[in-house]
């Protein structure tokens, strides 16, 4: 039985590395941390507030 998945962080879509922040830069624009990969807003910021 799953235990909370829910609350795991996201991966990145990119490297796959546990995404712990995102940076959103631009409309189009976002950057994970730790990793740094680039991606698209709300891609993975599910409940992340502007
Ligand atoms: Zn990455």
């Amino acid at each position: 039985m799953p235990d909370h998945p829910e609350d795991q962080p996201p991966d990145c879509p990119h490297c796959g590395h546990t995404v712990t922040a995102i940076s959103v830069v631009g409309p189009t624009e976002a950057y994970v941390s730790p990793c740094g990969c680039e991606i698209a807003p709300g891609l993975l910021a599910t409940g992340f507030e502007p």
